[in-house]
């Protein structure tokens, strides 16, 4: 199995994303949505669902945040660091909405 790391544009919010310094970049550094690619394994891209996953909640640990992601389609949930240059200011903002979103539903 391999791990990417590439740029591609955001499916949500149409940000051009760079290479993620160190990481393997799984989500926009600006709105935080990923497509649910990975199987049990972060960065495996074993899954076949491709459904859009949302931050919903994220958690302070060791002063790195790990955000909780949650995909629409299927419903499964998955923590992933941040990434170094993620706008983490907007994330509390984000994930009021998108809860909100996903409350609806
Ligand atoms: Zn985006
Ligand atoms: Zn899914």
């Amino acid at each position: 199995m391999k791990k990417i790391n590439e740029t591609f544009v955001c499916v949500h919010c149409g940000y051009h994303v760079p290479l993620a310094a160190r990481t393997c970049r799984n989500h926009c550094p600006r709105c935080f949505v990923s497509l649910h690619v990975d199987g049990k394994i972060p960065g495996d891209r074993a899954s076949a669902c491709d459904g859009w996953m949302y931050p919903v909640d994220y958690k302070l640990l060791n002063g790195d945040y790990k955000i909780l992601f949650a995909c629409a389609s299927c419903g499964k949930q998955h923590r992933n660091k941040r990434a170094i240059d993620d706008e983490v200011t907007c994330l509390p903002d984000l994930i009021k909405e998108y809860r909100s979103r996903f409350l609806q539903q």
